[in-house]
């Protein structure tokens, strides 16, 4: 069967479905998904943090763009708020404090501050570990499977359509128009193609005949534990300063922990290593006093960087009607809903408004000098 949409959205994570759904009110979309479920990869797979001072100066931008959505979304997207103020801490051993420096530097929100208050927020502290803290008072725990679901309900109720077990296997240019092939035979044709295909993107971008642009799917390990006999609910978010490792309450009153880790692989469906959990909580006991029984469950998702490790949006220049919306990294649902927003105004050619100030900054073609 063919079907014929204005746009084809390939990739449903955070990064598809925000995009489809700021163009089906003015296009017929077709959100094109390889597995059963929406947001099955990296977009199910994050800490779920939103914080201000991450990533390079674009992410930053994005980032900050997006805070008020999160914070009142519209009525269509959630019923209330989709965050959760939650402080972070960074602390810095000895060797780390210029790491620290380095962030209060910025001047975008964090500040000294007593390790005794650190003591009192996070009594697992381990005397002796920090020589000086900084705190982060603006940020909050996201909502991202409300984000998410909010997101493909907007694009179906402007009549865009979610096709699931849909992997693209053949993309290709006929007659001024994209005809993409998914699982099962059908195509859809599209005047404009999107690869929003997360860790994918350089292998739909192969399929269509278009040069790779070095994206780098990284793993990243997170393993949740019971931190008895502390009770972690309210605790901040706390990391080291170095950004070796974080830990970050969970619902249920358990706590993530990550080793920070980014090892390079292959695009799949990655699984947490063992080595990775040990090292998480090795770190992690360095600084909190926290008995670890036992690892109750523990996972892992590819973070997806370009080359120089900002985002890549933008029209391919080797073919008409190719987008890349790729290389969201460590950021991609705290920049989603301004990413989004960004990414479909380029499309339809609207004006981006503030957003519009990163469009040099993250243009895919800066990697085919
Ligand atoms: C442990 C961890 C912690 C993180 N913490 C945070 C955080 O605190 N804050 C934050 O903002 N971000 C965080 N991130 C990053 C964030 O999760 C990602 O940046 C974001 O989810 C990327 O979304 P995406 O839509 O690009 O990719 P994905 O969600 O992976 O979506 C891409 C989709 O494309 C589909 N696809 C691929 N190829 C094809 C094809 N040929 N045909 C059809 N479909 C295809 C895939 O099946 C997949 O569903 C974290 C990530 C990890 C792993």
């Amino acid at each position: 069967m063919t079907r014929d949409f204005d746009i084809a959205v390939i990739g449903a994570g955070i990064a598809g479905a925000t995009t489809a759904a700021a163009l089906a009110a003015d296009y017929k979309v077709a959100l094109i998904e390889a597995e059963e479920q929406a947001g099955y990869h990296t977009t199910g797979r994050s800490a779920a943090i939103w914080v201000l001072n991450y990533g390079p100066p674009d992410v930053r931008v994005l980032t900050g763009l997006s805070r008020e959505f999160f914070l009142n979304p519209p009525p269509d997207i959630a019923d209330g708020s989709l965050g959760t103020h939650r402080q972070n801490i960074y602390l810095a051993p000895a060797h780390q404090t210029a790491a620290l420096d380095a962030l209060i530097a910025q001047d975008l929100g964090i500040v000294d501050m007593e390790l005794a208050e650190v003591k009192r927020l996070v009594p697992a502290l381990v005397d002796g570990y920090a020589v000086r803290a900084g705190l982060e008072d603006n940020a909050f725990d996201m909502d991202v499977a409300g984000l998410h679901q909010g997101f493909l309900r907007r694009m179906r109720q402007a009549g865009g359509v979610l096709l699931l077990r849909s992997r693209a296997g053949r993309i290709e240019r006929r007659n001024k128009s994209w005809e993409v092939e998914v699982a099962g035979g059908d195509v859809v044709t599209a005047a404009t193609v999107v690869n929003a295909a997360g860790a994918w993107g350089d292998e739909v971008a192969a399929l269509a005949g278009i040069a790779r642009l070095g994206l780098v799917p990284c793993r990243r390990t997170a393993a949740i534990i019971d931190p008895a006999p502390y009770a972690v609910t309210h605790w901040p978010m706390v990391q080291s300063a170095a950004h070796e490792w974080y830990v970050r309450a969970e619902a249920r009153a358990k706590l993530m922990v990550t080793p920070c880790d980014e090892t390079p692989m292959h695009p799949h469906d990655v699984q947490p290593d063992e080595l990775d959990v040990a090292i998480a909580i090795d770190r992690m006991q360095q600084a909190l006093d926290i008995p670890v029984r036992r690892v109750e469950h523990s996972w892992a998702g590819l973070r997806t960087f370009s080359p120089d490790r900002s985002l890549a949006f933008g029209w391919e220049k080797s073919v008409p009607g190719f987008f890349w919306c790729v290389g969201q990294g460590g950021y991609g649902i705290q920049t989603s809903p301004a990413a989004g927003q960004l990414v479909a105004d380029m499309i339809a050619g609207r004006d981006p408004g503030e957003a519009g100030n990163v469009i040099a900054a993250i243009d895919p073609m800066r990697f085919r000098v």
